[in-house]
This record gives C-alpha cells, sequence and structure tokens, in this order.
C-alpha cells in the first residue's frame, strides 16, 4: 500500500534534518568534493535547461500543465537535497501534491537543485523542435550530467538516482553521508 501523504512528509522531514545534522560533521575535504561536484552538476544542469528554453519547453509545460510532474514525488536525490540546504535553497514540501515541489506556477526547485529525471526529461515535442545538433548536444550533456549522478552513488550510502524517500527505506539507520 502506498504511503500516506503524511507519513512521506514526516519521513522527508526526517531525512532533511539527518543530511542538515550530517553536513555539519562533513571534513573539509569531503565538504570541497561534494561543493566541486554541486558546482559542475549547476552548470551542466543550467545548460541543459538552457537548451529546454531554446526549444520553447515553458510554453509546452504550461500547454500541457506539467503532467510529467505528475510522476515526480521519489525524484530528489541526495545530491539534490544537498545542493538545496547548502544553497538554502530548499523549498516546503506538500506531499498532498503529486510532486511535493511542484507550485502553483510550476517546479519550485531552482534549476540547479532539480532531479536529475526532471532536468533530463524533454517530451517529443520539446525534443522535435532542437535542431539535430542540439539534440545531439543536450544527450551528450545528459551523460555527462548522469556521471556526476552516479559518483555520489557510488561515494556515499544515501545517494542513489532512485531518490532519497525510496533510498532511505533501505537504509536500516546509516547515515546518509557515509561512505561506502
Ligand atoms: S521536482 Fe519539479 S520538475 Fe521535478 S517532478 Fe517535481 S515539480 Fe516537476
Amino acid at each position: 500500500m502506498a504511503p500516506l501523504p503524511s507519513e512521506n512528509h514526516q519521513r522527508w522531514q526526517r531525512i532533511v534534518l539527518s543530511v542538515r545534522k550530517e553536513i555539519m560533521a562533513l571534513s573539509s575535504e569531503e565538504r570541497q568534493w561534494i561543493d566541486q561536484q554541486l558546482s559542475l552538476i549547476g552548470t551542466l544542469q543550467t545548460e541543459i535547461h538552457d537548451l529546454f528554453l531554446s526549444a520553447q519547453g515553458a510554453d509546452a509545460c504550461a500547454q500541457c500543465q506539467g503532467s510529467c510532474c505528475e510522476l515526480g514525488h521519489n525524484h530528489m536525490t541526495l545530491a539534490n537535497l544537498l545542493a538545496a540546504i547548502l544553497q538554502d535553497k530548499l523549498p516546503a514540501a506538500h506531499f498532498d501534491r503529486t510532486c511535493p515541489f511542484l507550485g502553483d506556477n510550476g517546479c519550485t526547485l531552482d534549476i540547479a537543485v532539480r532531479p536529475y529525471n526532471c532536468i533530463t526529461f524533454i517530451c517529443e515535442d520539446v525534443e522535435q523542435a532542437l535542431s539535430v545538433e542540439e539534440q545531439n548536444r543536450f544527450y551528450r550533456l545528459e551523460q555527462q550530467l548522469r556521471s556526476l549522478y552516479i559518483a555520489f552513488d557510488e561515494r556515499y550510502l544515501g545517494s542513489s538516482l532512485q531518490g532519497l524517500l525510496i533510498r532511505s527505506q533501505s537504509m536500516a539507520g546509516s547515515l546518509f553521508l557515509a561512505r561506502r
């Protein structure tokens, strides 16, 4: 049976609290590694989003009213939460919505902290509005971005492209930032 919105909300609050505490306990080397990776992720996500905008992606999303966001409630990963906390850009999560970060005017997450699945998904309409060269660039950037997220997965126990809510269910009390 799927968890209730209130259960997901409580689980999410516990995750955020734990990751906030774990950040405070990081060594300077570990913090430096995270900052560098998050900076690269932010740059790539902005480049990918710029391609999406150049294909009139924002208009396409407004027309279908973000129906792909109806499947988004598990997308937020450890890398995204770290970025949102460290940049002080973590919006409130509303688990009674199809995605807890879907606001009245679209996604409430900044581009640099938005989940990999959200940044790299483009529907057929948007893809067709890109030239072949732009499509190739999009998929090159997507691969580079994926490898940065995988680096988080390989380094930290709590990191998975499945998203934090799913990952936390098999953590058995371990720290999210425990090294693998
Ligand atoms: S995180 Fe943002 S882009 Fe992703 S599914 Fe949720 S509202 Fe949509």
